[in-house]
């Protein structure tokens, strides 16, 4: 194991049914968690779910209308923000112009007249690997050492947790991703409590021991991130954590450890341990990964799933992976990434193709289902070639 930096080693957060109300609006409904001790844990949702209106909550920049907040076992419900051991990292960095990097690092243990402040300081500008930049001013700094600058000047208070609010969205994708492994193993060094509030689903999964998933001031769904990307139990964190292919349909036959659904004529089986709902109208989805493309109907497809025919009515190259969407008449469309093993697209638009997957790689939702026969997946809103797919599907359908 790394060795510890800092003695200290953070505590735990215990939130139990928080609520918060602002005038004609209830941002927060009920909330209940607890952070264990040392953890990376990430709350993470759309804008307006109310992330950083739990931050501050726990900073005590906010009160709560209800519930209680405990920090390593003590209620601090009502303790005043400089009274709690915490201490937060904001997207703007907000250090001092005028002082170099050092005084701003040691600037909050000068002011409290700790010992040795500037000794400490350098200590945490070493965490972070600065400290042979330490006489120069922010502005002689690029954004992601500023970022990492503001990064020290809170883990030297030694807070017992500290709160980062998407400390790295000012920052260009590239050094957001540098930063990502960087902050995470600062984490496991300093041993401190770290809750990170971020909108970006691949920083939450890369960095975080735990995410919780928040829609509607509400908490959907928590987990380790691989458990959570691995089996979605909502609609929702289905698609705001990657992507999927949702299908609904009625559950027609059971047997001990499957369910089986028919999805406008297509018999899908999905393993019972792997759905939360076993009778009745279901949705169920697949990752578009682990889905494979034929080009010719596959005569067998042992222990999977098999749909189609459809048409291709998108290719869209990515570098690693082309994402295809596949039409199928009277199921609407299908995300598949194939990773690209060759120079380019293995395949064009317009070909006619199935896809299958595992049965071991399907899942259950919990949700109702929605009126519709099947939700929007996110490659719905969000591709350019949704007009003309939806064109095509529709002559395919008149077909
Ligand atoms: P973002 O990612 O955009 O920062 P968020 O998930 O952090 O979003 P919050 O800032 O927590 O969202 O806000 C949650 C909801 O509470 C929003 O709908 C917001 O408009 C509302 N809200 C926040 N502060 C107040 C306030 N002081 N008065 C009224 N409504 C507020």
């Amino acid at each position: 194991m790394a060795p510890r930096l800092f003695a200290e080693s953070g505590a735990d957060l215990e939130l139990v049914g928080i609520q918060k109300r602002f005038p004609g609006f209830t941002a927060i409904e009920e909330l209940s968690l607890t952070i264990p001790a040392g953890s990376f844990f990430a709350l993470l949702g759309p804008s307006g779910c109310g992330k950083t209106t739990t931050l501050r909550l726990v900073a005590g920049l906010e009160e709560a209308t209800a519930g209680r907040i405990l920090i390593g076992g003590r209620d601090v419900t009502t303790t005043k923000p400089f009274q709690r051991p915490v201490n937060t990292v904001f997207q703007s960095y907000a250090l001092f112009p005028h002082m170099s990097i050092i005084d701003n690092v040691s600037f909050g243990l000068r002011r409290r007249r700790i010992p040795d402040a500037f000794g400490k300081a350098h200590e945490a500008l070493r965490l972070v690997e600065l400290d042979h930049l330490a006489a120069r001013k922010p502005s002689q700094l690029s954004g992601g050492q500023q970022q990492r600058v503001a990064l020290a000047r809170a883990i030297v208070n030694r807070p017992a947790l500290l709160l980062l609010d998407e400390p790295l969205g000012a920052l260009d994708l590239k050094l957001r991703r540098q930063m990502q492994l960087e902050l995470k193993s600062i984490q496991e060094e300093v041993g401190l409590t770290f809750l990170h509030v971020t909108h970006d689903q691949e920083e939450a999964m890369t960095m975080a021991d735990t995410v919780a998933v928040m829609n509607k001031g509400r908490i959907e769904q928590l987990g380790p991130p691989d458990a959570l990307y691995d089996l979605p139990r909502t609609a929702f964190v289905a698609n705001f954590l990657g992507q999927s292919n949702l299908f609904t349909g009625p559950v027609v036959a059971t047997t001990a450890d499957s369910i089986s659904v028919d999805i406008e004529g297509h018999r899908i089986v999905v393993p019972k341990a792997r759905a939360q709902r076993h009778s009745g109208e279901v949705t169920i989805g697949v990752r578009p990964e682990k889905l494979s493309i034929h080009l010719a109907e596959p005569a067998t497809v042992a222990g999977g799933n098999l749909l189609g025919p459809g048409r291709i009515v998108d290719v869209s190259f990515g570098g690693v992976s082309t994402q295809y969407l596949l039409a199928i008449p009277g199921l609407g469309t299908v995300v598949v990434f194939v990773q690209n093993l060759g120079a380019g697209p293995l395949l064009a638009e317009g070909a006619e193709a199935w896809v299958s997957w595992k049965v071991e790689h399907g899942f259950g939702l919990e949700d109702e289902p929605l009126p519709t026969s099947r939700f929007p997946s996110d490659a719905d809103t969000a591709s350019i070639a949704v007009q003309k797919k939806r064109a095509i599907l529709s002559e395919l359908e008149e077909a």
